[in-house]
């Protein structure tokens, strides 16, 4: 892979770096800045998908029949890495870069028409109700009952750990449509609406004081068989491909904005003469090119529309162990107040004078959120296991 820019590509880097200048609200970078998680608030991430939207850039990867912008992998690249840079918001996951691809691969005619265009424009908003309690890395024995009652499913049980489930307006899900046999040979896919009566969502709140992720709790809930991707008990398929994007990464070039910073804090800090925090520095970096080089070939095998295989497993274990490292290395690097919360001060907007250098201000919260990366997509064992069974054939 070449990594130079050429000419073209350095015209696209000062377009994309132009634009940003001044299509970026600074309200809105400012929000990017100080966001402590891999998910941004909606209500500054969708100002911004909007505003992407317009410009025909919110979904870089997708084909450009369905509305990408026919991107090659180096320009969603330099793309990337020039957002990340001015601090834009992160844009959430669950609609452009899970269900929007599974609907295009997987969805009928009716569904692509009728959701694609509104997961672009961000007029839906996704959450992902794979998990229940008792069913998180063996997804397979996920138990939310759903019963044929003429032209609907009927569904009873809940769901959890479900990101931004209080904002969203529409979920994907699996549930049980056949309880004997094998487990996976039982589940459906299905796409609902979050307002459908008997829907209720319950908030968890995370270690870091953040309310991200709830529980959803579905009592007779009726969802059209329209919603249905793919065929019935065969929705195990489905979800295994969805999977493979959401364990796709694109964390690599907010992750080197991050360790810049973090060379410049550790300055600040004295530690750039500590050799033992120099070499971990390092060897971070090291990680984080590896991660950079497979989120570039995965980005490349969706674009072509070919589905990212295993190599995603291995990007999910390496790219979040890697975001786990430079949380560690950045907290070390804000200094003693990196310690102390200051919710009140991080708010974007806040006129609370933060205690401290201002990079001492995300660094404990973001270090405590990501803790869940190396769980949430699957945990890095169950992708160990994966990779085990189908890369090395053990
Ligand atoms: C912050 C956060 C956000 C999330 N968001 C969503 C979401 O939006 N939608 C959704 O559906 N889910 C979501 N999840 C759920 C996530 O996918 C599950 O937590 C994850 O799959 C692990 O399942 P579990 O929590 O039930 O743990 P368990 O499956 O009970 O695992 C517990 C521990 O045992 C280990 N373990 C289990 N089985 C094996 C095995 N066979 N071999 C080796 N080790 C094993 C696991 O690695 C883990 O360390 C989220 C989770 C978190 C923490």
């Amino acid at each position: 892979m070449d990594l130079e820019l050429t000419a073209e590509e350095r015209a696209f880097r000062d377009e994309v770096r132009a634009f940003l200048g001044q299509a970026l609200p600074p309200e809105l970078a400012a929000a990017g800045r100080r966001n402590t998680s891999v998910f941004c608030e909606p209500v500054y991430s969708l100002p911004w998908q909007r505003i992407l939207h317009a410009k025909g850039w919110v979904a870089p990867s997708w084909p450009r029949e369905y509305g990408g912008p026919g991107w090659s992998e180096m320009q969603r690249a330099i793309f990337a890495a020039e957002c990340a840079a001015a601090g834009a918001p992160p844009l959430a996951p669950m609609g452009l870069r899970m269900v929007g691809p599974c609907i295009i691969g997987c969805g009928t005619d009716e569904q692509k028409a009728r959701y694609l265009p509104r997961i672009l424009s961000g007029e839906d908003y996704w959450c992902q109700g794979y998990s229940e309690p008792g069913a998180g890395s063996d997804l397979a024995s996920l138990q939310l009952r759903a019963e044929q009652d003429g032209d609907d499913y009927v569904l009873t049980g809940s769901k959890i750990w479900t990101t931004h489930a209080h904002h969203a307006n529409r979920m994907f899900c699996l549930v049980r449509t056949r309880f004997e046999g094998k487990p996976q040979a039982g589940i459906t896919f299905l796409l609902l609406d979050m307002a459908t009566p008997g829907i209720t969502v319950k908030p968890i709140i995370t270690l870091a004081g953040e309310h991200e992720v709830n529980q959803v709790f579905f009592d007779a809930v009726r969802v059209p068989k329209s919603g249905r991707v793919g065929a019935e008990n065969e929705g195990w398929t489905v979800a295994k491909y969805l999977l493979e994007f959401e364990r796709g990464g694109g964390s690599a070039p907010g992750l080197k904005i991050a360790m810049d910073r973090i060379a410049a804090n550790a300055a600040d800090e004295g530690l750039d003469d500590d050799p033992h925090y120099r070499r971990r520095l390092a060897e971070a970096r090291i990680h984080l090119q590896a991660v950079d080089m497979t989120e570039r070939r995965v980005l490349s095998a969706l674009a072509s529309g070919q589905k990212p295989g295993p190599a995603s497993s291995m990007l999910k274990m390496v790219g979040t162990e890697t975001m786990q490292t430079v949380d560690q290395l950045a907290l070390e690097a804000a200094g003693l107040y990196g310690a102390v919360d200051q919710p009140a001060a991080r708010a974007p907007g806040a006129n609370v004078e933060p205690v401290g250098p201002e990079r001492s201000l995300i660094a404990m919260a973001r270090y405590l959120n990501d803790r869940a990366a190396s769980i949430y997509g699957g945990s890095n064992e169950i992708q160990r296991d994966i990779m085990a069974r189908v890369v090395l054939g053990l």
